[in-house]
């Protein structure tokens, strides 16, 4: 017989008698956090928060819990300069990390996964967490991206919008993306915020010219993603942390190593 789809919500519908319950059943927090960035002519600025929104859910799907609102107001990457990217001071990002970690605990959640679309994030988690979970030892941490977040024979390959990103696109949020997007011939002065282009990234390797179908892009060609490289990829991922938080739930197991 299949199993029994799980309930989870999202947690800003909740009333407070239905967290209460919530967090007796299935006290799992997932915290999804993003950036808005260009992600390159197919993908929507919100990628980041999206693809790690949507991976949560389909997790929630087998353990319950509760959905955060997107972080959307990370920091620190290689898209700066670029039109519809908004990058926030990383104080700002740091404070409301901390804070929000704090009241979980303090509100009962004893599983809380972090799951950054954007990996800059990483930076802030791997310097706060650290700290929290020695102080918490009965509450499950688990954070990263989705190159760092699972075991080694789970890991996913990254990128910035290429072949990866799009795949992952394709599997999570297609109706989002245009893959016709990707064709050259836009005008440069139109695709940066003062219409001078950058003479070079501020990361290596980053697409700047905007006439390439691949600009914004980082990796191999976003051009040759599949939805099933993404679906084969997101599967191996859910299912992994799916079981490490079922495996806390029901024995208390400590955090995974990180
Ligand atoms: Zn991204």
């Amino acid at each position: 017989m299949p199993a029994q789809p799980t309930s989870w919500r999202y947690y800003i519908e909740c009333r407070p008698d239905e967290l209460a319950a919530l967090v007796k059943t299935a006290p799992v927090a997932f915290w999804p956090l993003g950036l808005i960035e260009h992600h390159g002519w197919h993908l929507p600025v919100g990628f980041d928060g999206l693809k790690a929104e949507r991976i949560c859910i389909r997790i929630a799907e087998k353990t319950g819990g509760v959905l955060l609102p997107t972080m959307w107001w990370g920091c620190l990457g290689g898209h700066d300069r670029f039109l519809w990217t908004h990058y926030q001071p990383l104080e700002a990002s740091d404070a409301i990390l901390n804070r929000m970690v704090e009241q979980l605990i303090a509100f009962g959640f004893r599983a809380i996964l972090l799951l950054a679309g954007h990996y800059p994030w990483v930076q802030l988690l791997n310097r706060r967490l650290p700290e929290a979970r020695q102080a918490h030892p009965d509450v499950l941490f688990i954070w990263g991206t989705e190159v760092n977040i699972a075991a080694p024979d789970v890991l996913l390959p990254g990128d910035h919008a290429g072949r990866e990103e799009t795949s992952y696109g394709l599997c999570l949020l297609p109706e989002l993306m245009d893959m016709r997007a990707l064709r050259p011939g836009r005008d440069p002065a139109d695709s940066w915020p003062a219409g001078i282009a950058p003479a070079e990234p501020d990361v290596p390797g980053v697409v700047i010219d905007a006439a390439q179908p691949l600009f914004a892009q980082f990796g191999v060609d976003g051009r040759l993603a599949t939805a099933v490289r993404g679906e084969e990829a997101i599967v191996r991922l859910v299912d992994q942390l799916a079981e490490i938080i079922q495996r806390h739930l029901t024995t208390g197991s400590p955090s995974p190593a990180q």
